[in-house]
């Protein structure tokens, strides 16, 4: 879905405005990156702009906001809260409903701001004045690229926004190998090196940042993976015992699901994460061909996402949602077996 008058927004942005740019909760590299990417265009034109992220996000994506810029809500609601009333404008990136973004949710809907929603996720809310939805798009990153290219602002492209959006491109393609990444995305990647996006260093930078307490927790979830044969199907979970004793950090067991999903005749991966301070078990499923995880999570856990890739969570014990889980799968064994 596009509603999205270029010519309209142009004019918006031809005086300076207060502008709010945000994240979806536990942000990833896709989220980080257009938020830098958004935010570091409309600095340079003169507005007055900032991101704010609902929570803090993992260390391996800490480079992209070089300058540490970036504004935690849950550390300041008071203050996040009174630049959202007071915006002209909120960019909301990489999520396309409001429960995305925790208790801020509310305040940006009573926000007078105009919102803008750009966004690759299933099944968009109507909250955003400007809409740029595209299920097909690889990444939320890629869509602001080619929103920045609508406005004829690929001038303003520094090497630090070629490098967010490569960062996001990169970590939600899974290195430019799932099925939306398109000759277009890499015509994209192929503009941002021009415009100084290192690859290598980028890769080195997001994937070979593990702390060893990382490699021991994934070691741990590797050796207690359960394989359903019968449903093609591989789960892994983590307690909060398991988490503290190897010192966990956010983004640690960032692709640890994929891993279920690597084994051969394997088609729908999940791992279930206990988290003790928000009392709820966290969830990421994965899936390869028709089997829809979106649907999959919306209808059993809470969440959404993608077809091939979505999360959720659970109020349940680590135990009965396993338990819940498993008994599921028969009702999905036709799609499974496809
Ligand atoms: P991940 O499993 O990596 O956290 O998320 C996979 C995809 O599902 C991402 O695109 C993410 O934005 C989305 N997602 C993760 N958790 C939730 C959730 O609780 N609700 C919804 N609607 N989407 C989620
Ligand atoms: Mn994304």
């Amino acid at each position: 879905m596009i509603n999205m008058d270029i010519k309209e927004l142009k004019s918006l942005l031809e005086t300076s405005k207060k502008i709010v740019v945000i994240p979806h909760k536990n942000p990833d590299g896709d989220a980080i990156g257009s938020c830098v990417a958004i935010n570091e265009v409309l600095k340079s034109l003169g507005h007055k702009s900032l991101i704010i992220s609902p929570n803090n996000f993992p260390e391996f994506l800490k480079w992209i906001d070089d300058e540490n810029e970036i504004i935690t809500y849950e550390k300041n609601p008071d203050s996040c809260n009174n630049h959202i009333s007071e915006a002209d404008l909120i960019f909301t990136l990489d999520f396309n409903s409001l429960s995305r973004i925790g208790p801020m949710g509310g305040f940006v809907k009573e926000s007078k701001a105009s919102k803008i929603m750009i966004d690759h996720h299933q099944s968009p809310e109507d909250y955003a004045k400007y809409i740029y939805s595209d299920v097909n798009m690889s990444s939320t990153c890629e869509m602001v690229y080619h929103f920045i290219s609508k406005l004829s602002l690929t001038d303003r492209i520094t090497s630090k926004i070629a490098s967010a959006l490569y960062t996001g491109i990169m970590t939600d393609t899974g290195s430019f190998k799932f099925p939306l990444t398109t000759s277009i995305t890499h015509n994209v990647i192929s503009e941002l090196i021009k415009k100084g996006a290192n690859g290598n260093k980028i890769n080195n930078l997001v994937y070979d940042n593990n702390s060893y307490g990382k490699i021991l927790l994934l070691s741990h979830a590797l050796s207690n993976m359960v394989i359903n044969v019968e449903h093609k199907t591989a789960y892994m979970y983590l307690s909060q015992v398991n988490l503290n004793k190897y010192n966990f950090k956010k983004g640690d067991t960032e692709g640890f699901v994929n891993y279920g999903l690597s084994i051969k005749g394997v088609k729908f991966a999940a791992i279930f994460i206990e988290n003790e301070v928000e009392k709820i078990i966290k969830i990421s499923f994965r899936s390869k061909g028709i089997f829809n995880v979106n649907e999959f999570s919306r209808n059993n856990f809470n969440g959404g996402g993608h077809i091939n890739a979505a999360g959720g969570f659970s109020k349940e014990s680590l135990k009965d949602t396993i338990l819940k889980f498993e008994n599921l799968l028969p009702k999905y064994k036709v799609e499974l077996s496809r």
